[in-house]
């Protein structure tokens, strides 16, 4: 503990500088001139939030926000307010459209040939803030018209509540380190599924609606996903976090650098807020060991929407900020965005299509060299150095914890810290010419469903090499995620054999715009594969056996007819203490190289097709 405060002393002494605020002035801020959240008098009652009447003390329920947000509807020509399904409880999960000329379908908003931008609100129920601010918005938009622009060059998405259920499961005490509202729900679903880990896998009810119903219907090209943090304590008032490794389309990634970073975040800046990265610090309360900015793997609202060619962004309020402060940040982070998408709206456009006919262009590449897919980032290691704007944090002994706790000031404390962003690909694959699935296996093909994937079936019997992959080494996690013990697949070999494909089996193309969603899925070393999620575990259990006087015979026939066999086995016995000691294992070594032995054991079933299938093999 003393040694901890001494060198905490000294990193305070040599990082500690002053804040060079007009560095982060851009001259270009002002061109999107930026209208906050409006001030309440002269607005009436009947068109305030819950939010709003109560002074940030409280936030509306279920019933009062469908209502509120019916009335718009019923006022506005701007406004549809629809249902894209049913949560697990049976509330319907509202999709709100705004838009200009009645495109309220996706086809009509297609047509209109405009941006979408998709706003998610109350992921996790009890960070709400989104929710209150984009009732606002609408409210700007359809009542006051103050907003009524932004819908010029764009058309606005909100699901106010994507997680209803949790929403209504009020309390008072489910937010330990949050500065309000008063009452708020809990962050999983009442399933236990926490939807923002739930992007590939897509357990729960309310995110296999949101996949297939909102997301690959109306293939938003931007992506807005509002949250609160948890975490240490600082200025900002408002962080935000995005994809920039090597798994996505760079050109979606350069559109959230120039355009949110490079100019709607000057802007949110400029109407008084403190804007800074999301903060994941490398070692729990301490600052100075500095944070780090890695991709989040497919699973997140941020990981997901790459891998389909578009762009998304976090935007995360401080907790410990009042509830109005928090509001009034998404509101002006969310409008300003949307202020900048309407002076450009072809450069985000542009940054999707590329992205897309990137995609397809390596699912039709002939050449497998070109067609090298990165699964999986990791950090360098290499850092730079930022400012932090953070509050004093001081470390005292806890006799409770028994080990220092922070404490942090009020007094602003602005001080260099290590920023890790650096990225260099992690696990890389070459794509197959496409994916083939066992008609067996439904509750792939049901993901597949869900995510957009296109496929087709086969029509007759079609035999080839394929390569599948062997799961050589894997683990379960001891803990339970989201309900799985995951598998850390540790080693997998592709091996090439010859197979038949029956009608009704899957035949998966890759030139199609989900192509690195079916990717992610289905390739065993992805982050979020669904061997990972233990979709395939059966494959992986042992379930014929041999009885010992029935191997041990075997074993010796084996070991008379092939001399190499007998001398890796007496090699194995003199190299492994364990193997020797086993019994079983010993025996085990044998059956395995038997003909009796599963030949499908530890293989993943889906193939990676080396060609296509014949047009005369599948269903027209
Ligand atoms: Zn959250």
């Amino acid at each position: 503990m003393i040694l901890r405060a001494a060198a905490l002393a000294v990193v305070l002494t040599t990082l500690l500088v002053a804040s060079p605020a007009s560095a982060q002035t851009r001259a270009d801020s002002l061109a999107l001139a930026p209208r906050p959240m409006a001030p309440l008098p002269g607005l009436s009652t009947f068109w305030t939030t819950r939010a709003e009447r109560s002074g940030y003390r409280l936030t509306s329920t279920y019933d009062e926000t469908v209502e509120y947000l019916r009335r718009l509807e019923s006022s506005s020509s701007l406004i549809r307010v629809q249902s894209f399904g049913t949560s697990g409880q049976g509330r319907n999960l509202l999709l709100v459209v705004a838009a200009k000329d009645r495109a309220f379908t996706p086809e009509a908003a297609r047509a209109s040939g405009k941006p979408v931008v998709l706003v998610l609100c109350g992921v996790h129920s009890g960070e709400i803030e989104g929710k209150d601010a984009m009732l606002a918005l609408l409210r700007d938009i359809a009542v006051t018209g103050r907003q009524q622009d932004l819908l010029d060059h764009c058309i606005l998405l909100i699901v106010p509540m994507f997680s209803p259920d949790s929403h209504e499961r009020r309390s008072r005490t489910s937010r330990i380190n949050q500065n309000g509202p008063e009452e708020t729900g809990w962050r999983a679903t009442p399933i236990g599924l926490n939807l923002n880990r739930d992007y590939m896998k897509a357990e729960a009810p309310e995110m296999r609606a949101f996949l297939s119903q909102v997301f690959t219907r109306w293939w938003p090209d931007l992506l807005i996903d509002t949250h609160t943090t948890d975490g240490l304590d600082c200025r900002y008032d408002v962080t935000w976090g995005y994809n920039h490794g090597p798994q996505g389309p760079a050109g979606v990634a350069r559109w959230v650098e120039t355009a949110f970073e490079g100019r709607a975040l000057p802007a949110v800046e400029a109407l008084g807020h403190v804007v800074g990265p999301y903060l994941d610090l490398r070692d729990g309360s301490d600052p100075f060991k500095g944070f780090e900015e890695g991709d989040a793997p497919p699973r997140f609202s941020i990981g997901y929407p790459p891998l389909q060619g578009r762009p998304a962004i976090l935007v995360e309020t401080h907790m410990l900020k009042p509830y109005e402060t928090r509001v009034r940040a998404t509101y002006d982070v969310v409008s300003t965005t949307l202020a900048e998408v309407n002076a450009r709206p072809q450069e985000l456009l542009r940054a999707v299509a590329e992205a897309e006919a990137q995609i397809l262009a390596r699912g039709r590449a002939p050449d497998p060299a070109t067609r090298r897919v990165v699964l999986s980032s990791k950090l360098t290691g290499d850092s730079v150095m930022f400012m932090l704007k953070g509050v004093r944090p001081t470390w005292e002994w806890s006799e409770i914890a028994g080990a220092p706790v922070v404490r942090y000031g009020t007094a602003p404390f602005d001080t260099m810290i290590p920023r890790f962003f650096a990225l260099a690909p992690a696990v890389t694959v070459t794509q197959p010419a496409g994916y083939l699935v066992p008609r067996e296996w439904q509750s792939v093909i049901e993901r597949l469903d869900v995510h957009g994937v296109r496929y087709r079936r086969f029509a007759r019997a079609w035999s080839d090499t394929v390569e599948q992959a062997r799961i050589v080494d894997w683990k379960a996690a001891s803990e339970t995620r989201e309900g799985h013990h995951a598998l850390s697949v540790d080693s997998v070999v592709n091996v090439r054999r010859w197979r038949t494909w029956w009608p009704g089996d899957v035949w998966v193309p890759l030139d199609q715009r989900p192509a690195l969603v079916a990717m992610h899925l289905l390739e065993a070393r992805a982050p979020d594969a669904l061997v990972r999620w233990n979709f395939f575990d059966t494959v992986l259990e042992h379930k014929e056996y041999g009885e010992d006087y029935v191997v041990e015979p075997l074993a010796r026939r084996m070991m008379q007819e092939d001399s190499a066999l007998a001398k890796e086995f007496r090699a194995r016995v003199a190299a492994d203490s364990v193997f020797a000691k086993d019994p079983d294992a010993r025996l085990e070594f044998f059956y395995r190289r038997s003909p009796w032995a599963d030949p499908e054991q530890n293989l993943v079933p889906v193939a990676r097709a080396l060609r296509a299938p014949p047009e005369d093999a599948l269903v027209k």
